[in-house]
């Protein structure tokens, strides 16, 4: 162990152990425990689909998204939703490192194909970036921008409210409150977005972002995400 590795010690990614640079950014026993979603998946969204001959997931074939399409490497589940969980609420912002490496091996043929003018984080409320003390999309977004060579634009899209408890409120009132809750400054104009996000779970959010985008003159929106939920 160096002494860089003492006085500034590095975590797993996934166990969140304190590791040597050496075994950094998952150590050797977590390592054998990564598994990037593998097999037949939703054209649209990119979840697993267990009926091979469907292209599309239940969600996708139930509603139409206004984005064009996605990619996510990992399920959100068992270690990979506690690592994400430490690195939106417990300052783990290091783990971008493998994030960013495991979009380098899974998702640049995605990149390749989209071509993306700009990367953009789902924003957060400002609240919660002064609690918070950092967006965790921007700072995988700024990560992959760096890696790909993609500029990223952090400040165009806000969060100009929370939204209220969605519990309360029928689909339709849900997807206009969450509308309502961003802005896009309208003096930018990008071809080709891909919203950058930790998780994507309804795909709500990125489809309200997408819409939004699109009457802004953006022609073709896409995300990228670490995790996905399982979904229907
Ligand atoms: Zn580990
Ligand atoms: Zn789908």
């Amino acid at each position: 162990m160096n002494l860089l590795d003492i006085l500034y010690p590095k975590h797993c990614a996934l166990c969140d152990r304190a590791v040597t640079s050496r075994e950094y950014p998952v150590c050797i026993s977590c390592r054998k425990e990564l598994k990037p979603i593998i097999g037949p998946r939703c054209m649209n969204c990119s979840k697993p689909i267990e009926n091979e001959t469907e292209e599309l997931c239940l969600d996708c074939r139930r509603h139409h998204f206004s984005y064009d399409s996605g990619f996510a490497v990992f399920l959100y589940s068992g270690k990979m939703k506690d690592s994400v969980l430490r690195f939106k609420y417990q300052g783990r912002q290091e783990y971008a490192q493998f994030y960013g490496q495991m979009m380098n091996l899974f998702a640049s043929d995605y990149i390749n194909r989209w071509k993306p003018d700009v990367l953009m984080p789902v924003p957060i409320h400002r609240e919660k970036l002064v609690k918070r003390g950092y967006n965790q999309a921007q700072v995988l977004a700024e990560t992959l921008g760096g890696m790909w060579g993609i500029p990223v634009d952090a400040k165009s899209l806000k969060r100009k409210r929370r939204t209220r408890a969605q519990k309360e409120l029928n689909p339709q009132e849900r997807k206009k409150n969450l509308r309502e809750a961003f802005t896009l400054n309208k003096k930018v104009k990008y071809d080709t977005v891909v919203l950058v996000d930790d998780i994507y779970t309804t795909g709500s959010t990125v489809d309200v972002l997408a819409g939004l985008l699109k009457e802004n003159g953006a022609k073709k929106v896409y995300f990228l995400t670490v995790c996905i939920g399982k979904g229907l």
